[in-house]
Order: structure tokens, then C-alpha cells, then sequence
């Protein structure tokens, strides 16, 4: 493959910026701190570096910096940026294998339409909101001999504008998925609503970790519903006081990110 007509950069300092480099050492260090408060282990709350809109050149220097699994929301947008990075790696070693260790994971809504082509981007997906899509998941995976891992959205705040299972109708959706053999429930995943204070998320991701104790009994898996993705930049302390494994960090991480391009399949969030 090729390099594009710019000049690649070969070194470390070329693709990670100090300021970048500043925030991931904060977001880091609060996170610790914040599971510290709780009586958690720091090592128990995996960082998803949400990636959506960036350019793929700034997440080779996320990878750089340590940041290895990457959150987005988009199926087209996920396959661009990887191809892009194909390219960076493919004219670039220091870049080659600071991707090596990457991994991807969907958090935004997905058409059952779209189930293949996810499963050849993403490791696990986040944003399962349907029966039918883990319907058109499970199929798919057979079909590859695999069982991917997946979460179940949870709508916790009820709102119109968010996808994700209800709070009444998760537990029956998560019987009927748990027995697809193509897939393997790890756990639940919200977006909180918005509110002017980080503290009034708490409520709703509590909500979540019950929901989850409630799965473990009515619909049990092995792994027991372990993780729960919850908590963004504005929230993201309090998500983990009240139990988050995984927070979905991006504008904490890369600052204010460019907006949504016109949109090719559905976003979420944003
Ligand atoms: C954009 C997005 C995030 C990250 O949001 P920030 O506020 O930038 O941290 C997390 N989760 C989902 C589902 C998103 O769409």
C-alpha cells in the first residue's frame, strides 16, 4: 500500500500532543481517584476512548498514548477511519504497532441491516437496543463460527430521543437474547440523560447496577452481567462510584471534537 502525498511523521512526538497527552494522564488519574472513593480497584474500570469525528491521524496518537480500545458509533465512519489507518501503519512502524493492540467497540445505534459489516469492525458491541438486531447478530455470528460479545442498551432515562431497551421490558428481551448462541451478554450500557450537575446521573446509573443484580438472577449467564458501561466526560466519576467497568471518555480525552457529518446511518448521542 501506498502512503498518501503528506509527508507521514515518523516519530512518537508527531502524532501525540502534549495536550493530549495531558488530558489522558487527568482522565487517568481521576478515574483512579474516583475508584479509590468507592473501595474499587482502579484496574476493575476499563477506559473507552471515544473516537466518533476525530480525524483517524489523532487516534494514532491515542494508541500511542496507551489508549487501546476505541468506541464509535457509526459503521461507515468506523470502516473509513480503519482504512485510513491501514494506511497511516502501512508507512509508518512506530505507528504500525502502537495499533497492533487496538480494539473497536459499537456504542451507537445499529441497523439489522448493517449486523455483518459491524461484526467485521467491532469486538464487541455496546449498543445492542432489539431483540431483532441481537436476532440479526446472533445469525451473523454463527454464520462466522464466533460468539461476539455484547451489551444491552438500557434507555434508563426514558427519554424519546435515546434507543435502548426500557427498564420494564430489558429483563424478557434479555431472556430471549441469552439464549442466542452466537452471542455472549457481558452487561448493560446507558446514556444517562443530561443534567446540569454530574450528580444528578447518579440516579439513573444506580438504576443500571440494579437492573444488572436483577439479570443475574432472572437471566443468568456465566460471567454474571459483569460490566457495566457507563459514565461519559461530564459524568463519568459518578458512573463509577456507582459501579461502571467501562466509561466511554471523548471529549475529556481529545477536547471539543468537529460535528457529526451529514448523517449516513443513524447516530446516537452527539
Ligand atoms: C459521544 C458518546 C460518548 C462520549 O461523550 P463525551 O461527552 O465526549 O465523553 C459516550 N457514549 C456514547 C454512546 C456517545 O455517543
Amino acid at each position: 500500500m501506498e502512503a498518501t502525498g503528506d509527508s507521514a511523521p515518523t516519530h512518537a512526538g508527531a502524532w501525540a500532543d502534549a495536550a493530549l497527552a495531558g488530558r489522558v494522564q487527568a482522565t487517568r488519574e481521576r478515574i483512579e481517584a474516583a475508584a479509590r472513593r468507592a473501595g474499587r480497584s482502579p484496574e476493575e474500570i476499563l477506559l473507552v476512548a471515544v473516537t466518533k469525528t476525530l480525524a483517524a491521524e489523532r487516534l494514532v496518537g491515542a494508541a500511542l498514548l496507551g489508549l487501546t480500545v476505541f468506541g464509535e458509533n457509526r459503521v461507515q465512519e468506523a470502516h473509513e477511519k480503519r482504512e485510513r489507518l491501514a494506511e497511516i501503519a502501512s508507512a509508518d512502524g512506530v505507528a504500525a504497532r502502537a495499533l497492533l493492540h487496538v480494539r473497536w467497540e459499537l456504542i451507537g445505534h445499529l441497523q439489522s441491516n448493517k449486523a455483518q459489516r459491524a461484526l467485521s469492525l467491532f469486538e464487541r458491541i455496546q449498543s445492542v437496543d432489539s431483540v431483532r438486531l441481537a436476532e440479526a447478530l446472533n445469525q451473523r455470528s454463527l454464520a462466522l463460527g464466533q460468539r461476539t460479545p455484547v451489551l444491552l442498551e438500557v434507555n434508563v432515562g426514558a427519554e424519546a430521543s435515546k434507543s435502548g431497551f426500557t427498564v420494564d421490558d430489558v429483563v424478557e428481551s434479555a431472556r430471549t437474547i441469552t439464549a442466542l448462541p452466537g452471542l455472549r451478554a457481558e452487561g448493560l450500557m446507558t446514556v444517562a440523560p443530561i443534567t446540569p450537575e454530574p450528580e444528578g446521573a447518579r440516579p439513573y446509573f444506580r438504576r443500571l447496577r440494579e437492573l444488572r443484580d436483577q439479570l443475574r438472577v432472572v437471566a443468568p449467564v456465566d460471567g454474571g452481567w459483569r460490566e457495566l458501561s457507563m459514565g461519559m466526560t461530564d459524568d463519568f466519576e459518578v458512573a463509577i462510584e456507582e459501579g461502571a467497568t467501562l466509561v466511554r471518555i471523548g471529549r475529556g480525552l481529545f477536547g471539543e471534537r468537529p460535528p457529526l457529518r451529514s448523517a449516513d446511518d443513524a447516530a446516537v448521542g452527539a
